[in-house]
C-alpha cells in the first residue's frame, strides 16, 4: 500500500472548494456524473480508433445511494485509471485529465462530445462527503487499485481486486450533507442537471409490464419484471438534425423539457453552428399570455449535454429570454460572473447569432406560409416588437415580417402600409398618417367614425407600442401615427372640401365663451371645429404627442424625459355644425344650458371611457331626469 501526501497548495484548496468555490453543494453529482460520462466517452473514442482493444459494448453509469451505510455511489463502465493515473489525475488538483486527452487526440476527439471545464469537478465530492474512494480499474491490462482520502492532503493508495473495468467512486456523506442520502433528493438532481446525458444512467429499478404474447388466452394475467431505471434520454432532439426530426419529434421534446407545460408551442427554431464557435439548441415561441408574468420555465443552458444553468441573461439576447428551449455550447465559458460574461466578445457573437437566425426563422415562416404566420401574430407579437425597441441587428430584419393588423383582421407590413394607402391617408405635407386604435371597445365610436369614412384603422394594443411608434415615426421620414381619438381625422388627413362653419365668427365667440364658464379649465381646451352636422356634437380627444408621452413616462424608461406624472389634459371638440350648438347658443336661461354644455361634456366623456364614480352617478341621476 502507498500512503502519500498530495502537493501543498491542496491544503489551501480544500477549505475553498467547500466555502467559496461552488455556492451549490449539489452540483457535486453532476461532477462526479459528467466524469463517469467522459471516462466512457473516451473508452468509445479509443476503441473507435482502434487504442483500445476491448469491447465497448452498451455502458451505463449507475447511480445508488445507501442509506445505512452513508454512502453514494457512482459506478462507470469507462476507461478506469491505473495506479499511476490515478496519482496523476486525482492528486495533482487543477490537473484537467480531459484537457490532456483532448490535446492528445485533438483532431479525432473534437467529435466525441468530451466533457470538462468544469474546474475543480471531481474535488467538489469533499463538499458534502468526509471520505471519498476509488476503486478503479483501467481498460489497459494492469491491476485495479484502491484510493482513499478523507478530504485532508493524506491519501492511501493501494491494490484493489476488482475485475471489471471502470471506476467506482464511493461517497462518505458528511453529517451535514444526509439530504444527499435521500432517494428523492438524487432523484432531483439526476432530473436536474443529468436529463440528457450521452451515457445511459441507471438509478435503482423499476417494474415494467411485459407485452402481452399473441397466443395469450383470456385468463392471461399479466406479468412484470425488474428492469434498469434510466433516468436520462442520452439523445435529446437538439443533438439530431433537423431534416431527421419531424414536427411531431419537436412538439414531444417541448414536454419532455416542459413536463408540466400543456400548451403546444407556436413554433421552433433549431440552432446548429459550428464556426466561428460551437452551438446547437432548439428555441420555442411558446404561447404568452397578455401578461408578461415571471416565467419558471426558461431556456436551460447546456455544455455537451450537462445542465448548467438555467440563467442565460447576456447569451440570449434579452428579448429572447421570453422563449422556451435549450442552448448547447461548450463554448460558453462556465463559473464565471455575468458581467463578464456580458463583456466577452465569444459570448456577444454567440447573442448576435441567435437573434439572426431568429430573425431568419421568422422571415421564412412569414414568406412560407403567412396564413399561419397572422394566425399567431398576437401570441408573438409582444417579443418581436421588444426585439426591434432592444436590438438593432433584430430591428434591421424585422421589416419583412413584422405586421401590423387593423381593427377588421387583416395584417400588413409597413411597406405594404405606405404603399397601399399613399392616396388616401395623407396629411398636408405629404406625409402618410397611420390611423390606430388601442381599444376596440373603449375606443368603439371613434374606430366607427374613421372606418365609416373609409380609412384604414390599425389595432396597436401592445403595452410597449407607443415606444415603438416613436421608433418608427424617427426612422421613417414621411410616416406620422395618430390614435382615433387624437385629433379630428379629417382635420389631420388632409380634405379637399374643408367644412363651412353655418356660425358667424361673433356666434363662435359667443359659443366658446358660454362653454369654457361651465367646463374645467385645467382639464380642458375647448375648440370650435366645423364637421358634418351628424358628427358628434362634442368630443373629448387628447393630443397624440401628450398621450404618448405619457404612456411612455409610464411604461418602463421611467424618467426618461425627466419628468414625473403628466396631467391629463384634454380637448374639448365642439361641432359648431351639430344641432346642440345651435341650442345651446340660444338657450336664454343660464341653468338650462349649463344642463346643456353637462350633459354633452358628460356623454362625450362617457364614449371616452372618463365617466366614473361620482359623475357617473350624477349623470345617471340626471339623465332619468331628463326623460322622466
Ligand atoms: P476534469 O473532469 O475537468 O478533467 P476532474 O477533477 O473532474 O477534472 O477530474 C480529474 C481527472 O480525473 C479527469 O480528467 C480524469 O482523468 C480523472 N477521472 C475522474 N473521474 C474519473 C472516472 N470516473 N474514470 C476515469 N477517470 C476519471
Ligand atoms: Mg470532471
Amino acid at each position: 500500500m502507498t500512503t502519500g501526501k498530495i502537493n501543498v497548495s491542496v491544503e489551501n484548496i480544500f477549505p475553498l472548494i467547500k466555502k467559496f468555490l461552488y455556492s451549490d453543494h449539489e452540483i457535486f453529482l453532476r461532477e462526479l456524473v459528467s466524469n463517469a460520462t467522459d471516462a466512457t466517452l473516451k473508452l468509445k473514442h479509443l476503441t473507435n480508433i482502434g487504442e483500445a482493444a476491448v469491447e465497448y459494448g452498451n455502458p451505463v453509469i449507475s447511480v445508488e445511494v445507501d442509506k445505512e451505510a452513508k454512502q453514494l455511489r457512482i459506478i462507470d463502465q469507462g476507461l478506469g485509471m491505473t495506479g499511476e493515473e490515478v496519482e496523476k489525475y486525482i492528486n495533482q488538483v487543477a490537473f484537467s485529465g480531459a484537457e490532456e486527452f483532448l490535446e492528445k487526440y485533438k483532431d479525432s476527439a473534437k467529435d466525441s462530445g468530451i466533457i470538462g471545464h468544469f474546474g475543480l469537478g471531481f474535488y467538489s465530492a469533499f463538499m458534502v462527503a468526509e471520505k471519498v474512494e476509488i476503486i478503479t480499474k483501467s481498460y489497459k491490462d494492469e491491476p485495479a487499485v484502491h484510493w482513499v482520502c478523507d478530504g485532508s492532503p493524506e491519501f492511501t493508495l493501494e491494490p484493489s481486486d476488482k475485475t471489471t473495468r471502470g471506476t467506482e467512486i464511493i461517497l462518505h456523506i458528511a453529517e451535514d450533507s444526509t439530504e444527499f442520502l435521500e432517494e428523492y433528493r438524487i432523484r432531483e438532481l439526476l432530473t436536474k442537471y443529468n436529463k440528457f446525458m450521452p451515457v445511459p444512467i441507471k438509478f435503482g429499478t423499476k417494474t415494467q409490464t411485459l407485452p402481452k404474447p399473441e397466443d395469450a388466452g383470456d385468463d392471461y394475467v399479466a406479468e412484470t419484471v425488474e428492469v434498469d431505471n434510466i433516468i436520462n434520454n442520452p439523445t435529446p432532439a437538439w443533438t439530431k438534425q433537423p431534416a431527421d426530426l419531424t414536427d411531431e419529434d419537436y412538439k414531444a421534446f417541448y414536454h419532455e423539457l416542459y413536463p408540466t407545460q400543456f400548451e403546444e408551442p407556436l413554433f421552433n427554431i433549431h440552432l446548429n453552428v459550428d464556426y466561428p464557435f460551437n452551438l446547437t439548441g432548439i428555441l420555442y415561441f411558446p404561447k404568452l399570455s397578455g401578461d408578461l408574468q415571471v416565467q419558471k420555465d426558461k431556456i436551460q443552458l447546456y455544455q455537451n449535454q450537462v445542465f448548467v444553468t438555467d440563467n442565460v441573461e447576456g447569451i440570449v439576447p434579452e428579448f429572447l429570454t421570453m422563449l422556451r428551449g435549450v442552448i448547447d455550447s461548450p463554448d460558453i465559458p462556465l463559473n464565471v460572473s455575468r458581467s463578464y460574461l456580458q463583456a466577452d466578445g465569444a459570448v456577444k457573437k454567440i447573442s448576435n447569432y441567435i437573434t439572426r437566425k431568429v430573425a431568419d426563422k421568422l422571415k421564412s415562416l412569414f414568406s412560407e406560409n403567412r396564413e399561419d404566420f397572422e394566425a399567431k401574430w398576437n401570441d408573438i407579437k409582444i417579443v418581436l416588437e421588444y426585439g426591434m425597441l432592444s436590438e438593432p441587428k433584430f430591428y434591421e430584419k424585422a421589416g419583412a415580417f413584422v405586421l401590423y393588423p387593423t381593427v377588421d383582421g387583416k395584417y400588413f407590413t409597413l411597406d405594404e402600409l405606405k404603399e397601399n394607402l399613399a392616396a388616401t391617408q395623407t396629411d398636408k405635407n405629404g406625409k402618410l398618417v397611420l390611423l390606430y386604435a388601442s381599444n376596440k371597445d373603449t375606443q368603439h365610436g371613434y374606430i366607427a367614425e374613421a372606418t365609416e369614412k373609409g380609412y384604414e384603422v390599425l389595432l396597436l394594443d401592445s403595452p410597449i407600442v407607443s415606444h415603438l411608434i416613436q421608433k418608427l415615426e424617427a426612422d421613417n421620414d414621411n410616416l406620422t401615427f395618430a390614435r382615433v381619438d387624437a385629433e379630428n381625422i379629417d382635420k389631420l388627413i388632409d380634405k379637399d372640401e374643408a367644412q363651412l362653419s353655418k356660425l358667424s365668427d361673433e356666434e363662435k365667440d359667443t359659443l366658446k365663451g358660454q362653454i369654457e364658464a361651465i367646463v374645467p379649465k385645467q382639464t380642458y381646451t375647448v375648440q370650435l371645429e366645423a364637421m358634418d352636422s351628424n358628427s358628434a356634437p362634442f368630443r373629448i380627444t387628447q393630443p397624440e404627442f401628450m398621450r404618448r408621452m405619457k404612456e411612455m413616462s409610464q411604461s418602463g424608461g421611467g424618467g426618461m424625459f425627466g419628468m414625473g406624472n403628466f396631467p391629463d389634459m384634454y380637448n374639448l371638440v365642439v361641432n359648431t355644425n351639430s344641432p346642440l350648438a345651435g341650442s345651446i347658443l340660444t338657450t336664454d336661461d343660464a341653468t338650462q344650458r349649463e344642463a346643456l354644455v353637462k350633459q354633452a361634456l358628460d356623454l362625450a366623456k362617457l364614449s371616452q371611457n372618463l365617466l366614473k364614480g361620482e359623475e357617473l352617478t350624477a349623470f345617471v341621476k340626471r339623465s332619468f331626469e331628463l326623460i322622466k
